[in-house]
């Protein structure tokens, strides 16, 4: 019996375009600038908000999806992946 190669099936690469449209993403995430204001904001706030670990994201207090401003400093908080991770998926629920 010959395999079934998976990544031929059309059902595959339904699924595929699904996933991508549930997907919110944020362009502005993607930015030069955002990067470099995050990376800035993390060495002045290394720490987790929540747990005091390591931060290694630039949370939205207020996620900008629901209205909240990306760009100022006083929506961001410093989160390390687990917490905001929780965060985001408690949002999601929103
Ligand atoms: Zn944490």
């Amino acid at each position: 019996m010959p395999r079934i190669n998976k990544k031929a099936t059309p059902s595959y690469w339904s699924k595929k375009k699904d996933m991508s449209k549930r997907t919110y993403v944020e362009k502005r995430y993607n930015t030069r600038r955002w990067k470099k204001a995050r990376a800035i904001y993390i060495k002045e706030n290394p720490l987790c908000v929540d747990c005091n670990k390591l931060a290694t994201v630039v949370d939205h207090i207020k996620p900008v999806r629901l209205g909240g401003e990306f760009w100022d400093k006083d929506n961001w908080q410093s989160m390390c992946g687990i917490c905001h991770n929780r965060k985001s998926g408690y949002e999601s629920k929103l």
